[in-house]
């Protein structure tokens, strides 16, 4: 935790709101499980050699989660994704899930959802999974779907697939040129289904890896994603409490939903403030609400020198809400806006790279996933050592045999019906 600390002190990220280096020492670790996907999006941020790749062995794998446990411990958010993690074998999948929760870390499935079935999901909440991320929006061209607003047809399926299995439900939308005019509706969207949906992401455009998208339109940014965000659901969020790193990365925001109206719940930040360092050891349950707002409570009975400021806190927001709670019987969600401001690979910026707490694992370990983005080949086309016995050996991604040298070899070659991103338009014009 110290280490995060230090860095958020050597990048001037660090205060009293920060939660990087208090509450977690990494935001998450993105385990890219294959590099094959179902989908060629606009803005995708994987390699043109990535269909090429063969999937890491579970045994990489594993060692990659063991890799991660040591370094931040328990509680840490690991991200299954890649590619799309559904193209891997089921049975490798439950056993991703199993090793992870073994060192007691919280598994999230990020995928597009097309082939994550209800089955497939209870299979891995089974596992342990903690959380599904879907990933929706038009950067996927869905064939049928001209807009944001119809893609919430496919977002409703999804809730229903994934609703009363124990996993939070997030979602993850790529802002782009594309859809920046309908962010406000889908802000307004994401209110109306925060019965089961705790989470809502949203990725700024950035120009990196294969997809034939782009610089991202000056009109969006950090600031005019979180007003549309903030008109959408109708509150004035208070983006950037707490903090998640650096600020020019990632913009947190939280609302409390009560009779279909958002409230932000980070208004009072001078009250606000001494809890969020004071609370930074209550693990928060994703899984289950109640169990999240029992570990709060039983904190105060454990500390009732915070019960003053605490009761202040409450009746403020009872009071705001009074009305609306009697409309609703009193009842009560809430669900987090997340602002992702991913670099572009030819614009890394030194001090948020260092400040970075959204990490992808590797063969060398964890580092920041612009970074990754930016490299990937090096990464994803690089020879993974392996002892077999007392012999070093390594794993070939491009062609899956173990070989006596690292040497990378040829660059794979796609066949031209597997081009995606950039090398598919250029397929096309030949
Ligand atoms: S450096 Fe990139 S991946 Fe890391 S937190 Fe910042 S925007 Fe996210």
């Amino acid at each position: 935790m110290e280490t995060a600390r230090l860095r958020m002190v050597r990048t001037g990220q660090w205060s009293d709101e920060q939660h990087m280096g208090r509450r977690w020492p990494v935001g998450c670790v993105a385990l890219e499980v294959t590099q094959r996907c179902n989908l060629d999006c606009t803005l995708c941020y994987l390699s043109e050699n990535a269909e090429a790749i063969r999937d890491l062995p579970l045994a990489e794998l594993f060692r990659r989660i063991e890799t991660i446990a040591l370094m931040y411990g328990p509680n840490t958010d690991v991200q299954i994704t890649g590619g799309d993690p559904t193209l891997r074998k089921r049975e490798d999948l439950v056993a991703i899930v199993r090793h992870i929760r073994a060192h007691r870390m919280r598994p999230t499935l990020f995928t597009n959802g097309i082939r994550a079935t209800r089955d497939l999901l209870g299979e891995l909440a089974a596992a342990g999974l903690v959380d599904v991320a879907f990933h929706v929006d038009m950067t996927q061209r869905r064939a049928g779907y001209a807009s944001e607003a119809e893609l919430n047809a496919v977002r409703r399926d999804y809730i229903r697939r994934a609703r009363g299995l124990g996993l939070a439900i997030m979602f993850n939308t790529t802002v782009f040129g594309g859809n920046f005019h309908e962010l406000e509706a889908l802000a307004a969207f994401f209110l109306t289904v925060s019965d089961d949906v705790s989470f809502a992401s949203f990725q700024l455009q950035a120009d990196t890896g294969r997809g034939t998208g782009g610089e991202r339109p000056q009109i969006i940014s950090p600031d005019s994603v979180a007003d549309a965000l903030r008109a959408g659901v109708g509150a004035d969020l208070s983006f950037g409490i707490p903090g998640t790193g650096h600020r020019n990365c990632n913009r947190y925001a939280m609302a409390l939903v009560c009779n279909g109206r958002a409230y932000d719940f980070y208004r009072d930040r001078q009250l606000v403030k001494p809890l969020l360092a004071a609370t930074a050891g209550v693990v928060v349950d994703r899984q289950h609400r109640w169990r999240a707002v029992r570990a709060f409570a039983a904190w105060a009975l454990r500390h009732p020198g915070y019960l003053p400021l605490l009761s202040r806190l409450g009746w403020r927001h009872m009071w705001r809400m009074r009305r609306d709670l009697v409309a609703a019987r009193g009842r009560l969600t809430k669900i987090s806006f997340f602002i992702h401001n991913f670099m572009s690979a030819c614009q890394l910026e030194r001090e948020r790279v260092d400040a970075c707490v959204f990490m992808a694992a590797t063969a060398d370990g964890p580092i920041s996933m612009c970074l990754h983005n930016a490299r990937r080949d090096d990464f994803v086309l690089a020879p993974i050592r392996m002892d077999v016995g007392a012999a070093t050996r390594f794993w070939n991604p491009v062609n899956g045999r173990v070989q006596h040298d690292g040497g990378m070899g040829p660059p794979p070659s796609a066949a031209p019906r597997q081009a995606k991103g950039r090398a598919r338009r250029a397929v096309a014009r030949r």
